[in-house]
């Protein structure tokens, strides 16, 4: 059964810019992780993903997301 999760030890793609993005998920299988799209129709782009109009920055730890306030 499929796992989904946020974080994973060995990202596929390592340079595929969703690792980045705060629309991605994992969904881990038995053998194989894939990069799951939350923003887009297509929910499991081609990797990697080099430039997307969807990409949403995470907001590093420790950090306040500056869009919402205080
Ligand atoms: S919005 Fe773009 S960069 Fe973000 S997870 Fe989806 S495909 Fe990847």
């Amino acid at each position: 059964m499929p796992v989904r999760s946020d974080e994973v030890l060995d990202p596929p793609f390592p340079r595929s810019l969703c690792h980045a993005c705060a629309a991605r998920r994992y969904v881990t299988g038995r053998a194989t992780v894939f990069v799951q799209c939350t923003a887009l129709a297509q929910k499991y782009p081609p990797q990697p993903v080099l430039v997307c109009a969807g990409f949403q920055p995470l907001t590093p730890p420790g950090r306040q997301d500056p869009t919402k306030g205080s």
